[in-house]
């Protein structure tokens, strides 16, 4: 028996966190709703409270305290220390996959075995490299480009495209001898470039089912045109029609089956979300790297267009008992538009006031989800990086993107900075491979 109401503690303090409180907190199931640590805005919807993200067995003292009966994990941190595993032993309720599964996003090499041992297409290896020397003499005879990936979590800068062996061995350097990234650089791997588009395939799974979320795309790099330096993520957006039947039946048939098929076989089943990073290539979709969470900022285009209950399907995933038909999608499309602070992916400024909220918010089909915000009185300050999310649905990409930029020019604070180029490439994607 499901419950008729439903305690929700949501973990987490970024932008995708907020755009779950802000769905879960919809539903008429939800009578209690809190975010541990939380942001500024994430306070205005859920109660924060302070947590030690790094500390899974605290995180399971404050789901207990607060007699939750659903935790929903944000970030991949807390999962690929085991946090899945501690609530399961307190049998207490949670969405996440367990420390073993959550490796294929904290171990690159583990998800590569995985992939070859499944058959599952992926770029090919060059090498797997504990030394300097080892890895520059294997760099000094391939040809360019290549991507270098050092194989634990580096919060999403442990990952580069080479396009010359000078790049490359700054790289080897900064990971192998430096020891830039710490414990998450220990192994370096070598892989082939694969050529294409990008696309975020997330699935959710009881163990036994899974069902596909509505496909997205990220926006990774600083400046339009996809120029400048990799970030967190810029912007998102989904649309219908972003890929062609036939592309998403080769990623189905193809990649997602054959994973879920190897997760569901194995006694600890895979339980939560799982992202698949995948390249549409001329010779069919290949995974690039997979997550054991939602995407931020694919997450706040992926809430704008449920037309379900989130803690109703979450509830029942909890329980074992997830029904794919219950996610319903609303028709047309949804982009983010990631707003960041001065200097972002570099050294930010932060502690600049925000202007233009509630201007925004009496603009019907947007969501503003905050990322990097803190509240001082009645004010809401930048504190991140990356600072809000500006998020609108519409019938169209394009009344999407007129919406989400209309919002956007609302907002101020000094220095901001965002694309102005977002979603505007929808439509080319199934033109690849098809
Ligand atoms: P990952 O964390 O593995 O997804 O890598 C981050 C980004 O690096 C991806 O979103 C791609 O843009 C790029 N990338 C990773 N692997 C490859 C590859 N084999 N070929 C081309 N680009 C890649």
């Amino acid at each position: 028996m499901l419950a008729t109401s439903m305690r929700v503690l949501v973990i987490g303090s970024g932008g995708r966190e907020h755009a779950l409180v802000w769905k879960l907190r919809q539903s008429r199931l939800v009578t209690n709703i809190w975010c541990a640590p939380g942001n500024g805005g994430i306070s205005q919807q859920a109660e924060c409270l302070p947590a030690d993200l790094g500390n899974s067995s605290a995180l399971a003292d404050l789901a207990e305290n607060l007699r939750a009966d659903l935790t929903v994990v944000g970030p991949e941190q807390p999962l690929v220390d085991g946090i899945a595993d501690e609530f399961n032993h307190r049998n207490l309720r949670i969405i996440g996959p367990s420390k073993k599964w959550a490796r294929l996003e904290g171990s690159k090499l583990f998800a590569k075995e995985f992939l070859d041992h499944h058959g599952i297409p992926t770029a090919r290896v060059y090498g797997v490299f504990a030394s300097a020397q080892d890895a520059t003499e294997k760099l000094e005879n391939l040809r360019y480009p290549v991507v270098l990936k050092a194989d634990g979590l580096c919060g999403g800068k442990g990952v580069l495209v080479a396009n010359s062996y000078g790049e490359a061995g700054d790289f080897v350097d900064r990971v192998l001898e430096k020891r830039e990234f710490g414990e998450g650089g220990q192994r370096l791997l070598v892989e082939e470039a694969l050529d294409g588009e990008e696309l975020s395939f997330i699935v959710l799974s009881d163990g036994r089912d899974f069902v596909p979320l509505v496909p997205t795309r990220d926006h990774k790099r600083a400046l339009d045109g996809d120029l400048g330096p990799n970030t967190g993520g810029m912007g998102a957006y989904s649309c219908d029609g972003i890929i062609s039947d036939s592309i998403e039946a080769q990623i189905r048939e193809g990649v997602v089956e054959p994973t879920m098929a190897a997760l569901t076989s194995d006694v600890f089943g895979y339980r939560g979300f799982l992202y698949f990073g995948l390249m549409l290539t001329s010779a069919g979709p290949k995974v690039l790297e997979f997550n054991c969470r939602l995407g931020d900022p694919e997450t706040q285009a992926i809430v704008a267009r449920m037309d379900f209950d989130l803690a109703q399907v979450l509830a029942a995933l909890a329980a074992g008992t997830l029904e794919p038909s219950r996610l319903q999608w609303k028709p047309g499309a949804s982009v983010c538009v990631v707003i960041a602070s001065e200097g972002y992916p570099g050294k930010y400024a932060v502690g600049k006031k925000i202007d233009g909220l509630t201007d925004v918010k009496r603009i019907s089909g947007v969501e503003v989800f905050h990322a990097g915000t803190q509240r001082q009185g009645d004010s809401i300050i930048a504190s991140g990086g990356r600072v809000l999310g500006v998020t609108a649905a519409g019938a169209s990409i394009d009344a999407a993107v007129s919406l989400a930029y209309e919002a956007a020019a609302k907002i101020r604070f000094d220095g901001m900075q965002y694309r102005k180029d977002i979603g505007a490439q929808a439509g080319r994607v199934h033109a690849v491979g098809d």
